[in-house]
């Protein structure tokens, strides 16, 4: 195995303030590894679901030349992870597997050999796969993504956030792994299994930078708050929030309240996006994933406000989560009118 292991950084942000209660064991760990970006992007090529990020393949077609061996390999890939039942919740078994410079594993050892394939191909300059790929990864540290985040002094609001989640005090930490990313725009981001994937672009402009610092706060708040996850389990709310979206299929009411707490959060806490622009801007789209932004956008910033009247004291966990739903319950019956 030719695979090389460089660059493990582990950044622990700072213990939260005691002045609230706040789930202060949990915290962020930036993680930049050069095996975890070879997998992610691997596994992308390979197309194994629908979700995956299809761009990479295309991406690198041209400049690796892949040929009918290297399908087989990434049909190879692809078959493993469907026979083996390796799905999304295993990506951040697999992000620590990749990190851990690929410990022995029963299942996982078996892409061993197609990525050890794919390291070894030759990129368009001449170079080895592996040590474009090494190169690149290095400038991913250089970024500041990190910086970016602590300014947006979120660590400890997420920490207030989490005591809407009554498992708050076990939480911990998160890793945030950041991989090799190809849009010069912000790039993709996931977050499954409990930790975050977040895709960047080593020659990221300042502007990208502070979008996926913000889109991170984004995906953090579903790992580490998690508010659908209560919503379901809960006797007196289970069965209001476990019925499909209306009109948006494979959602339910739960994944619509998570989504929209998220961005409520980052709007009126963080961001503060002008949301009437983006109200505008989504009315004239009609695929569902547009409808979606268009019903949180129409409601972030009075959500927003139940969320930030929490953070400064005003009602305590309970007062403000059953205001949010009273609110979120009313948005449904006046979309529906
Ligand atoms: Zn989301």
């Amino acid at each position: 195995m030719k695979i090389r292991k460089i660059n493990l950084i582990y950044f622990k942000i700072g213990i939260g303030k005691k002045n609230m209660e706040s789930s202060e064991n949990l915290n962020l760990n930036f993680i930049v590894d050069y095996n975890m970006s070879l997998f992610y992007i691997v596994n992308c090529w390979s197309k194994w679901d629908i979700d995956v990020n299809e761009s990479y393949y295309n991406y690198f077609k041209e400049n690796l030349s892949f040929n009918e061996e290297d399908d087989e390999f990434l049909k190879k890939f692809a078959a493993i992870r469907i026979q083996n039942k390796i799905g999304w919740d295993s990506e951040s078994e697999l992000a620590s597997w990749a990190s851990h410079n690929f410990p022995s594993h029963e299942k996982f050892d078996l892409f061993k050999p197609i990525l050890n394939h794919f390291e070894s191909k030759t990129y368009r300059n001449g170079e080895n796969f592996g040590n474009f790929l090494k190169r690149e990864v290095d400038k991913l540290e250089t970024l500041k993504l990190q910086k970016e985040y602590e300014d947006l002094d979120a660590q400890d609001l997420i920490r207030k956030l989490c005591l809407l989640n009554p498992e708050y005090k076990n939480l911990k930490s998160v890793n945030c792994y950041l991989v090799y990313g190809i849009d010069k725009g912000s790039g993709g981001a996931g977050a499954n299994g409990g930790d975050m994937i977040v895709e960047i672009s080593p020659i990221a402009g300042d502007a990208v930078v502070k979008d996926t610092a913000s889109k991170l706060v984004h995906e953090y708040i579903h790992i580490a708050v998690c508010i659908k996850k209560r919503l379901l389990n809960e006797e007196k709310t289970k069965d209001k929030f476990n019925i499909p979206f209306p009109g948006f299929e494979g959602r339910n009411l739960a994944d619509l309240f998570e989504e929209l707490f998220a961005y409520s959060v980052c709007n009126t806490l963080i961001d503060h996006y002008d949301a009437s622009k983006k109200i505008e801007k989504y009315s004239q789209y009609k695929q569902q994933i547009y409808r979606e932004a268009y019903f949180w956008w129409s409601h972030v910033d009075e959500f927003g406000e139940s969320l930030k009247d929490f953070i400064n004291g005003k009602t305590n966990p309970e007062e403000c989560l059953n205001i949010l739903i009273e609110k979120y319950l009313s948005y449904l019956s006046i979309s529906n009118r």
